[in-house]
């Protein structure tokens, strides 16, 4: 009987071991699925954070730079690749052999030794001015130590441009004030000191004078409409315009600048009405018909004339067959306090903001100027107008 019981306890301890061996192989296999399951899981997770964090980066206004410690380039956005122009790949490089900007890797190396954020402007050696704002910090880990540095840039070009325009202007208008007003200074200092003595001079003297305090006034005035139509704070009044009418009113209003010039007005402008400001497009035409009667020619012809063009709105033109406009000064007639000759322009009364009022005016109704002019050949002023709509007429 021992011998079979001995078989039998050896058969059963064998059978226990297979039993726990398979069960301790299947539970290993398991926990291996399980260990890879989560490293599949981790490694998604640190994917899409990584694309997360690109979507982010990418969707930023902002140009980003990531240096790491040795000052190579770990990682940009893609604001920073167009800000720069950049197509190639830029991870491993330094700042001078992604950029060639010697200034920026100086201003890195300053960031670094002064261990705070520093705010720059750089200008590009570009052909075209560019300037750009550069927010620089260190990158620390943990422990305290500096493991990169992040750099922030702003394209600043736009307001540069706008705080040259700005300063220009207040220098143009100081000058413009200040002609008429050495002038009139001078007279009056001339006639105070004994030249009221002789009438007749006295009498020239005042006309100067006089003449002199209306291109003041009408320096001011055209200042205040500028100023005005470019903050936005004039509110157009649009009412259906009978254009036609409104040219015929602008003629007698010029009547006699023109029969000066013994120069003819014609007004071949079909029936048109216009969704518009009267007060402010009776000032384009006034503009663009008294610079035709000023810059044209004596004894010549200003010719209104227009048309509905095919998406509705009207195009409306001023042509005079005076000396033109040199193909150069074309793109820039519109600019304030731009003459083409400015001496003439003076002697004609001009401010110099005419046709940047006009301009401004068209745009507030949703309208494009253009010029057109051939040397010898006159010149012609475009605008478009919105036309009145079916059911408002
Ligand atoms: P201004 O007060 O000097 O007339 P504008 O802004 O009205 O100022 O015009 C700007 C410049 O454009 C003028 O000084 C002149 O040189 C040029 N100009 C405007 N209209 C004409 C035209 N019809 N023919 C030739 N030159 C013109």
């Amino acid at each position: 009987m021992w011998p079979a019981l001995t078989i039998l306890a050896v058969v059963s301890a064998a059978a226990l071991h297979l039993w726990w061996r398979a069960k301790f192989q299947a539970q290993q296999e398991q926990r291996a699925a399980e260990i890879e399951a989560a490293q599949r899981q981790q490694r998604q997770t640190s994917l899409d954070a990584k694309a997360q964090q690109q979507v982010l980066f990418n969707s930023m206004l902002e140009g980003l730079l990531l240096l790491d410690r040795s000052r190579k380039v770990y990682l940009v956005n893609r604001a920073f690749k167009n800000l720069f122009g950049l197509k190639t790949e830029l991870r491993g490089k330094t700042i001078v052999e992604a950029l060639r900007l010697h200034e920026l890797d100086e201003l890195v190396r300053r960031v670094e030794a002064e261990q705070q954020v520093l705010d720059f402007e750089i200008k590009l050696p570009d052909l075209n001015e560019r300037w750009l704002q550069v927010n620089a910090a260190v990158i620390t880990n943990a422990a305290g130590e500096r493991d990169g540095t992040i750099l922030v840039f702003r394209d600043l070009t736009r307001l540069k441009q706008l705080e040259r325009t700005r300063e220009e202007f207040v220098a143009n208008v100081s000058h413009e004030l200040r002609t008429p007003l050495s002038l009139i200074k001078g007279y009056v200092e001339t006639l105070l000191d004994g030249a009221s003595g002789n009438p007749e001079v006295a009498e020239r003297f005042l006309k100067i004078i006089e003449r002199n305090t209306q291109r003041l006034d009408l320096l001011i005035q055209d200042l205040l409409t500028i100023s005005a139509l470019e903050s936005g704070r004039m509110k157009l009044d649009l009412q259906p315009v009978d254009l036609s009418a409104l040219v015929e009113k602008v003629f007698v209003d010029l009547h006699s600048k023109a029969d000066n010039k013994n120069v003819e007005l014609v007004n071949d402008l079909p029936v048109l009405t216009a969704h518009a400001d009267v007060n402010r497009l009776d000032q384009v035409f006034a503009n663009l018909v008294d610079n035709a009667i000023k810059y044209g020619r004596a004894n010549g012809a200003v010719r209104v004339a227009g048309k509905t063009l095919a998406d509705g709105r009207l195009e409306i033109f001023v042509q005079d067959d005076g000396p033109g406009i040199p193909a150069e000064a074309l793109d820039r007639v519109f600019e304030r306090f731009y003459r083409v000759d400015k001496a003439r322009s003076r002697d004609q009364g001009g401010t110099g903001l005419g046709l940047s009022i006009v301009k401004h005016i068209v745009q507030a109704h949703g309208g494009e100027v253009r010029v057109e002019s051939e040397m010898g050949k006159g010149a012609t002023f475009f605008f478009t107008v919105p036309a009145i709509k079916i059911e408002a007429a």
